[in-house]
């Protein structure tokens, strides 16, 4: 028999103590459960994650000859990663186990009783259906590349590049603007403490552009991202800039003849209702 082609599927349903058996009629939502299509077995279990739990569903896939498992209980967050132990341990591929979170989604959420049978129910059947389609996955290492790209070089921007770059990873720090700085940049004190909003950025925003793991790419927007988790391609476009930035002293030259605005020469700032206009000081001919 291929493992996928004929599902013998056992549901485990838990109390979590009176978490879930509090509110949800387990051994009504078990007896519903044992009459879905290609349902084996449907058991349930005070504490299903204990070790007398876990014994249960291995010796259950045994004696039943189980080719799924679904267990009914908390959410995948805490314990997906022990079912998915106890369903291999039990000797089948441990990605043929769904779990259906009747606590956070049901008990704990749903005042009354009854309606959170119905729900509890309605979810093991979908979980059911659900895992007769799963197939067997196997483990495999890939390499990484383990460098991050950062899209915004706002303070936000800023510092998740630097804490990255000095824990010893290569960083790509992507900003559309000139320049980093975001809306800090446009500050003169920041909110509650009145600090100098310069003082904290500026020593921020210059330990980036000299930092030996993070490579700054201004004018620079992410067109295209492609790949998963660890492999990821970007396709980006960088925005012509007419100077050749490995000769860039900053001496400004380019800054005085640039036809354009690189800031908005105008800036409207509500506060309450009042409204504060800044005018941009025009360029240099
Ligand atoms: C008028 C005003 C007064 C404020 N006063 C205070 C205050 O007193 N105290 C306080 O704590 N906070 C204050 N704030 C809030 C504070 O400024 C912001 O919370 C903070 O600057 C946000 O930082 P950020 O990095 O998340 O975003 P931003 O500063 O908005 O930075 C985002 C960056 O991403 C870039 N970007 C956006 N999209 C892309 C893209 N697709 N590709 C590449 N780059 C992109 C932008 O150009 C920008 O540089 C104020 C905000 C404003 C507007």
């Amino acid at each position: 028999m291929s493992e996928n082609g004929n599902p013998r599927i056992g549901v485990f349903v838990c109390h979590c103590g009176t978490n879930i058996a509090g509110k949800v009629n387990v051994p009504e939502v078990v007896e519903f459960a044992s009459h879905l299509d290609s349902v084996v077995v449907a058991k349930e279990y005070k504490f299903m994650c204990s070790d007398p739990g876990q014994e249960l569903i291995k010796q259950s896939i045994k004696d039943h000859g189980l080719n799924r498992v679904v267990v009914a209980s908390c959410s995948p967050l805490m314990h997906e990663p022990t079912f998915r132990g106890v369903t291999a341990s039990g000797g089948l591929n441990p990605f043929f186990f769904q779990m259906s979170n009747i606590r956070e989604h049901v008990s704990w959420v749903t005042e009354d009783p009854e309606q959170a049978t119905k729900k509890a129910k309605a979810l093991i059947s979908a979980a059911v259906r659900r895992v007769a389609l799963h197939e067997p996955l196997l483990k495999k290492e890939v390499p990484v590349r383990p460098e991050v790209l950062i899209i915004g070089g706002g303070i936000a921007g800023i510092h998740a590049a630097l804490t990255y770059a000095n824990s010893g990873k290569k960083v790509y720090l992507v900003e559309k603007e000139p320049s980093i700085g975001g809306h800090m940049a446009q500050l003169d004190k920041t909110f509650p403490t009145l600090d100098c909003s310069a003082c904290i950025l500026t020593p921020k925003m210059s330990e980036v552009g000299k930092h030996p793991n993070i490579t700054l790419l201004t004018m620079s927007r992410v067109e295209e991202i492609s790949g998963f988790v660890g492999n990821f391609k970007i396709k980006m476009r960088k925005k012509a800039r007419f100077v050749d930035t490995a000769k860039c002293n900053g001496c400004g030259a380019c800054w005085e003849n640039c036809p354009t605005t690189v800031t908005p020469a105008e800036r409207i700032i509500r506060k309450g209702k009042m409204i504060i206009k800044t005018v941009e000081k025009p360029r240099p001919n």
